[in-house]
């Protein structure tokens, strides 16, 4: 196993893996461990060479120390890349490999799952390392984080809405849902639940036809999704779809949902700010899944109550971040990196 340190500008630690015998290859970025250990997911992807999974692991594991900040957890932001097709690659001494470089870290990187990767993956990663979450099965084992993602997402969204809308009352919005995966099926559950309509697409027709049966939703195709006349858009399939083609598609007041980077361009924020778009920062708005992850990293014996703590001190984050956001007439991610960076310098001193 070879392991080298890199000089990567903004972040505190990065390495460079290789594994000749079982043909690990990938970066661990330490974007921060200011606020705690460094956790962030390890994803397995082809990339199109080094360059380009360095710089996914740099740019993820940046986004980690957000999300972690935000959702006010005693974690930095990591994140690990490992290069290769996990259908052809993956192999049990190649997840035994990567278990022995986090283990090489001494803690300061907690691993857990991510694209790519399974929890019985983590099982024979574990085998190797204690630092690693996400497991199928133990005594803290966190399970599938998305049911506690959506309860983030469902109350970002009556925040955002009682802001922009005077109003967090569900009963009669109309909502458009962008994918009805793990994430998207629960938080149109708990939607429907709260009285409002649900306008949904999904390349997956048959998520949709489960979705119009479960909760009355109407569909539109996918592309279409973005002009739907709605009050609230939940983004909860994919990154970069807010964008200079799509924002002026939109005709809703709110955007809040569970998808990673959901603004294609830093210059987006501003471009919804422009058309009174209310916009829910989407590292705040996703955070119950970390938080879900966080109970089996730091070993919570009280699962549920801090759970619930954590999600309702997130609500209150978002809740200063859009007050926050209205007196000085800024887009809401804006003041949420700002408030990310104040809780940095704050630990810092
Ligand atoms: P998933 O793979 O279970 O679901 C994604 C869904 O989106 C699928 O049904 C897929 O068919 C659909 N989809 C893909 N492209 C689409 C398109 N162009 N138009 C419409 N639908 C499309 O994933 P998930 O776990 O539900 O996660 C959804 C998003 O939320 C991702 O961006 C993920 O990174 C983010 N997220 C998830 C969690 C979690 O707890 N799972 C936590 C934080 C963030």
């Amino acid at each position: 196993m070879k392991i080298d340190e890199i000089d990567a500008l903004g972040h505190e630690r990065v390495i460079r893996f290789e594994d000749a015998d079982s043909g690990l290859r990938g970066f661990v970025a330490l974007h921060s461990t200011q606020l705690g250990p460094a956790a962030g997911g390890v994803r397995m992807r082809v990339y199109g060479g080094e360059g380009e999974a360095l710089e996914d692991a740099l740019r993820l594991s940046r986004g980690m120390t957000f999300k972690n900040a935000a959702a006010g957890l005693p974690l930095g932001g990591g994140k690990a890349v490992i290069m290769g097709d996990p259908a052809r690659d993956k192999s049990p001494a190649l997840l035994a490999a990567f278990g022995r470089v986090v283990e090489a870290l001494g803690g300061r990187y907690r691993t857990a799952e991510d694209m790519g990767m399974t929890p019985a993956d983590m099982g024979l990663i574990g085998a190797e390392t204690r630092y690693v979450a996400g497991l199928a099965d133990g005594p803290f084992a966190s399970g599938d984080p998305s049911p506690v993602t959506a309860r983030g997402i469902f109350n970002a969204i009556r925040t955002t809405s009682r802001h922009a809308l005077g109003s967090g009352d569900l009963r009669g919005r109309v909502v458009a849902v962008q994918g009805l995966g793990h994430v998207g099926m629960h938080l149109c559950g708990l939607l429907h639940g709260a009285g409002a309509r649900l306008i949904v697409a999904d390349v997956d027709e048959a998520r949709v036809a489960r979705a119009r049966e479960a909760f009355g939703a109407g569909a539109v195709a996918s592309a279409e999704i973005f002009g739907v006349d709605a009050d609230i858009f939940a983004p909860c399939a994919i990154g970069g779809i807010l964008n200079a083609d799509t924002i002026p598609r939109l005709r809703v007041r709110v955007v809040a949902g569970g998808a990673n980077n959901q603004l294609a361009l830093a210059g987006d924020g501003a471009r919804l700010h422009a058309r009174g778009i209310l916009y829910a920062p989407d590292f705040v708005a996703n955070g119950g899944g970390i938080i879900n992850v966080a109970t089996e990293i730091l070993r919570i014996e009280n699962r549920e109550t801090w759970v619930s703590e954590k999600l309702a001190a997130l609500d209150r984050t978002l809740e200063r971040i859009l007050s926050r956001a209205r007196s000085r007439d800024v887009g809401p991610e804006e003041v949420a990196e700002e408030i990310v960076r104040e809780a940095l310098s704050r630990a810092a001193a």
